[in-house]
């Protein structure tokens, strides 16, 4: 799982979110959405994707309809972290998940010690979209989860891990989302008197 975690670039010198976590900040960041760049154009760039995040076999190819549904998990993914930032959740979201979860067959794994994972049984793109969502899961119960989040910005909507004391950034980077808001208040501010 290293290339792309390595050459992702979080915003205001943020540092990436822990381990098991990282995944899904690294699938929900396959899109900038502020300047324009996809990643997931079509069914080789997410089979690559994935493959990069070491949860899909190199051999298997992907459809039009993986590429549909994996988008469509995505943003599910981000609308569920939009929550973690005081945005409603609508009941659609969790039924996407639930759905991907389904499909995964995720099974409780021992792992020899103390711990159990939540991994998928099936195989291909269920198989890796399972596995995003067995680490929600996980992060919710150890409690790493509302920690990460997606920016509120309409345009950026980057997801980032708050790791200050009272978990209480708003924006992926004060810098670059904060202030741009706070801008645009101002100015409106100040046209309307
Ligand atoms: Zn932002």
């Amino acid at each position: 799982m290293s290339n792309i975690l390595a050459v992702l670039q979080d915003p205001g010198g943020r540092a990436p979110a822990p381990e098991p976590l990282r995944l899904v900040q690294a699938f929900v960041n396959t899109v900038d959405f502020e300047n324009g760049i996809e990643e997931l154009t079509d069914p080789e760039a997410l089979r690559r994707t994935l493959v990069r995040l070491d949860i899909l076999p190199p051999e298997l190819v992907l459809g039009e309809e993986d590429l549909r549904r994996a988008l469509r998990v995505r943003e599910a993914l981000r609308a569920l972290l939009l929550g973690n930032n005081g945005i409603e959740v609508e009941l659609a979201t969790l039924e996407t998940l639930e759905d991907a979860a389904r499909r995964g067959r995720l099974v409780v794994r021992f792992d020899g010690e103390h711990r159990t994972r939540l991994l998928p049984d099936a195989a291909a793109l269920d198989g890796a979209l399972g596995r995003i969502v067995g680490v929600v899961h996980t992060a919710m119960a150890d409690g790493s989860w509302p920690r990460l989040k997606a920016c509120p910005r309409h345009i950026c909507r980057w997801i980032f891990y708050d790791r200050s004391k009272n978990r209480s950034s708003r924006w992926c980077a004060m810098s670059v989302c904060g202030n741009r808001v706070k801008t645009t208040r101002y100015r409106r501010r100040t046209v309307e008197t």
